[in-house]
């Protein structure tokens, strides 16, 4: 099926890729995007290390006379672990924080473990009350819209948030890699507060108690008045996920989860079943076109791969449909059901629009994500 489909020459993207483009040899817009921002920042050459060093020199300047310097997000996977790692080597004092959504593994968690204490950094856990963590996946799955973690994603960034102005630090540092990981397509996995709120209103059972959630203001709050920055530090730096994993498996006895998202049930439900079966979407393509576009492999072996249908953890399927309460019968149906988009729901999207003009000033101070603002507050071209 994939070969009768038009495939990047470069890495394995083809024509089912939202917006996706070719130029006169084959190569998709999204590889020329990659390299455009490898020139950006610098990506592993000495201005990216002089840019990362200056940066790392402001947060030590910042933190002077703080218990914290910067804050790092943990998931127990390869990324965050590594940037912890890399944040205490630059000599960096960091807060670790973790949002529990109670669908953890317990390989997560023991990493988290095992690399905290090696490292000797504290940790600040958010655990959302599990009944009400599972009414909003179960109302996500119900309005038949793709971003059934998207309340994961806002909360880790909003607890993030909350922790920094705990302990006044200033500086958020992700490990996002866009060298490994490649850039979400423009258009795809939206969610904001008010997505989250709408959804969960219309299809929860329970009142939103206990679950963090991140409002315009909030938002606005953290961004211009506590004027907390986050920092990509990989997008500097030349990062080697593989070599990353082998050290922090060696160093700290940490565990590699495979390439399935057994980090977290509700990760691998979305990418190994929810995503390919109701959205014909496998988005095991970034995490290969990545290792095709490093010349870690070939896009014959890549593609050979991509062909395979994704693995599924065994009784995946059945524990979800038992935690969040669903007969065979009414998730069969929810899974036959026509997709939705978060474009038919309420959001935050247009007023992001309209502040368009701030929101570039932010960006630009880094105050806001620029993927953000490239992202969210322009129109959409609609469909796909
Ligand atoms: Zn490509």
């Amino acid at each position: 099926m994939i070969t009768e489909l038009r495939v990047c020459s470069k890495c394995i993207y083809d024509e089912r890729v939202p917006y996706i483009s070719f130029d006169e040899n084959g190569i998709c817009n999204y590889c020329h995007q990659l390299e455009k921002l490898k020139e950006e920042y610098g990506t592993g050459s000495e201005k990216g290390e002089e840019a990362i060093e200056k940066i790392i020199e402001e947060i030590k300047e910042d933190g002077k006379g703080k218990k914290y310097d910067c804050i790092v997000g943990v998931s127990g996977g390869t990324d965050s672990s590594y940037m912890l790692y890399l944040a205490k080597k630059w000599g960096l004092r960091p807060l670790a924080v973790h949002y529990d959504n109670t669908w953890n593994s317990a390989i997560a968690t023991e990493n988290i473990r095992k690399v905290l204490s090696a490292l000797d950094v504290d940790l600040y856990t958010y655990v959302i009350d599990n009944k009400e963590s599972d009414d909003i996946f179960r109302s996500f799955f119900l309005a038949d819209v793709a971003e059934i973690e998207a309340s994961t994603d806002l909360a880790l960034a909003e607890v993030m948030y909350r922790a920094a102005w705990k302990y006044k630090v200033r500086y958020v540092l992700e490990g996002h890699s866009f060298i490994t990981e490649g850039i979400t397509p423009v258009g795809r996995n939206y969610f904001d507060g008010k997505y989250i709120q709408s959804i969960h209103k219309q299809y929860g059972r329970l009142p939103m108690r206990t679950y963090p959630l991140m409002t315009f203001n909030r938002f606005l709050f953290w961004s211009m008045f506590a004027r907390i920055r986050k920092v990509r530090p990989f997008w500097y730096i030349n990062y080697n996920k593989e070599e990353a994993r082998e050290f922090l498996e060696k160093e700290y006895g940490w565990k590699y989860y495979g390439g399935h998202h057994l980090e977290n049930r509700m990760t691998a439900f979305l990418h190994s079943v929810y995503l390919p079966n109701k959205f014909n979407t496998d988005m095991r393509n970034n995490t290969l076109s990545a290792l095709v576009r490093n010349g870690k492999m070939s896009r014959h072996e890549a593609l050979k791969e991509y062909s395979k249908p994704p693995h599924v953890e065994k009784d995946l399927v059945e524990y979800f449909k038992k935690r969040l309460e669903f007969t065979d019968k009414e998730y069969d149906e929810v899974m036959s059901r026509k997709p939705k988009s978060w474009y038919e729901y309420p959001t935050y999207k247009k007023r992001f629009e309209l502040l368009r003009p701030l929101f570039k000033i932010l960006a630009e101070t880094n105050l806001v994500p620029m993927s953000f603002y490239l992202k969210y507050c322009f129109p959409m071209k609609k469909g796909k």
